[in-house]
């Protein structure tokens, strides 16, 4: 592979003697005495890339990128910093689909997790114990992919597959299975991670239980997720796909809360189409050409609608009538239920092929003004009128619009990541996309959509989140900033570890 050549030509280099490497006043001289210097790269291809993310609203400049060989490379380099005089700082990239750089590190060393990927034994599938170990810089569609080999699959998911294990896990990783089976964190058995003091640890419940809980949702401020142990169930082949439209609000969440709280279904999320926007939209294609003309003109007729999905997985047909019966009762516009049968695997990947769509016209990588929030279910009529009925209906969005409830039970209250203190919830996740110059009047609506809800006294708390200040921050854990902080003491008292997310720097 590309990277057992890079090896053999890097111990080449050090038998015949390597040329003088470019080296940056920015890092201890004597990190150049360590081997693992050999995979740290100055090029201007290397520190570009690793200076940007998904986003693309922000820039942050490394000193080096380092590539590393095996773990141990990366513990060296934590390792050193740590004991260095002058520590550096270290954030580990997954597949740099942060939002605003927090897979950055400024003036530090941004470590290519993806640099392990083609080491042997990285997803390893044990069919007896229903468990994956898989290495923290594996894509999602790679896990699943191994899995499949063995009949089995994860149980939550993101519904976009090419961010990796040790990203998602650092913040929670939600999709419409949480429902049923919580975030991607509550279904880690265990974990090996590399703490800011640069030791290899193994945590699970039972053993350095500290530090599993800090690292699930903790923003890697805690240590560098190597292997995760991940809970798998059988996987079905096939899946029904329904899709129902609204343009009640009130029967909308009904509806969703009901379906939540009801076993039978696999998958429950949902969305708002505003009436400018189209029918189908890159997280996913659903709406075939004859139906769309219907889905546009009932949004234009209402302004707003809203659309609830749900899916249900299954292996041999026959399954039409059980699910009809837990539609029964619901509230959706009359006619406007449309369904889709596709496999397994097409519907845990469903946002490629739009993503594929918009890479080829060049509308992929362009700004990213994301905001993703959780909004507890009292006030989440208050949250539709002000910001679906208000702030964005002014012709002011375009993205998709996610919006789906989630109970607090499913999420272990030990861990970082951070929910609003109710036991149902919404998640809200505004996808904005825009042009190279207008994503600063989006970010101006994302900053309305803020302080309305401080105004109007929703309770809202941001996934995958952003602060500028300490106190922000301190806000945004409430209660569980104190255990955030001893933590920190506790595993990264440096603070050398992703310092991009902008918590302890
Ligand atoms: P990166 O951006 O590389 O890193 C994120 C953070 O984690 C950084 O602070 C980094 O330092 C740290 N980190 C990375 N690897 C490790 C590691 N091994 N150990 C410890 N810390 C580490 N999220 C959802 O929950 N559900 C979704 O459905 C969903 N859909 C998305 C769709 C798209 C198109 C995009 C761009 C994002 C989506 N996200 C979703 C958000 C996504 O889960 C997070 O942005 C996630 O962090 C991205 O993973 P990554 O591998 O790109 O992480």
């Amino acid at each position: 592979s590309l990277f057992t050549m890079m090896y053999i030509i890097n111990r080449l280099m050090s038998i015949v003697g390597a040329p003088p490497r470019e080296w940056t006043r920015l890092l201890p001289h004597e990190l150049q005495s360590l081997d693992l210097s050999q995979r740290m790269s100055f090029d201007e291809h290397f520190i570009s890339h690793a200076s940007t993310d998904f986003g693309s609203l922000v820039r942050s400049i490394p000193a080096a990128v380092l590539n590393p060989l095996s773990i141990d490379d990366i513990v060296s380099l934590v390792r050193f910093s740590y004991n260095s005089p002058s520590p550096f700082t270290v954030a580990p990239r997954g597949h740099g689909h942060s939002i605003r750089g927090q897979a950055m590190a400024a003036d530090g060393v941004v470590v290519d997790m993806r640099s392990l990927k083609g080491n042997a034994d990285r997803i390893r599938v044990s069919t007896e114990f229903g468990w994956a170990d898989v290495g923290g810089e594996q894509l999602w569609i790679d896990v699943l992919h191994a899995c499949l080999e063995h009949g089995l699959a994860p149980k939550s998911w993101t519904d976009y597959l090419y961010l990796t294990v040790g990203g998602t896990l650092s913040n929670a990783g939600i999709s419409g299975q949480t429902f049923l089976h919580g975030p991607q964190i509550s279904n880690v058995f265990e974990m090996d991670v590399i703490t800011g003091r640069g030791e290899m640890a193994t945590c699970n419940k039972h053993m350095n239980s500290d530090l599993f809980y800090a690292v699930l949702g903790g923003l890697g401020q805690f240590g560098i997720i190597t292997r995760a142990r991940i809970a798998l169930s059988a996987a079905p082949k096939r899946v029904k796909w329904v899709r129902m439209l609204y343009h009640d609000f009130f029967a909308f969440t009904r509806d969703q809360e009901h379906l939540i709280s009801i076993k039978g279904l696999d998958y429950i999320e949902g969305s708002v189409m505003m009436d400018q926007c189209p029918a189908n939209n890159w997280r996913s294609s659903f709406f075939s050409p004859s139906d769309h003309h219907r889905v546009t003109t009932l949004a234009s007729k209402h302004g707003i609608i809203y659309c609830l999905e749900v899916a249900k997985y299954y292996n041999i047909d026959g399954i039409d009538e059980e699910m009809e019966l837990l539609f029964d009762g619901l509230e959706y516009a009359r006619n406007f239920k449309f369904k889709k049968d596709v496999s397994y695997v097409d519907f845990l990947n469903r946002v490629r092929s739009g993503e594929l769509e918009l890479q080829k016209k060049g509308l992929w990588d362009v700004p990213h003004p994301w905001l993703n929030l959780f909004v507890p279910k009292s006030q989440i009529s208050d949250f539709n009128s002000g910001v679906f009925g208000g702030i964005l209906s002014k012709n002011s969005t375009n993205g998709p619009i996610l919006i789906y409830p989630m109970n607090k039970n499913k999420w272990d209250e030990s861990t970082s990541a951070i929910i609003p203190d109710e036991e149902i919830f919404y998640t809200i996740g505004l996808l904005h996309s825009s042009g190279l110059d207008d994503w600063e009047s989006l970010e101006d609506k994302n900053k309305e959509i803020l302080q309305y809800c401080v105004k109007a006294g929703i309770k809202v708390k941001q996934y995958l989140p952003h602060y500028k200040t300490k106190a922000e921050w301190m806000h945004h854990f409430g209660l569980k900033w104190e255990l955030f902080q001893t933590r920190k003491i506790k595993f990264d008292p440096k603070a050398i570890l992703s310092p991009g997310q902008g918590i302890f720097n």
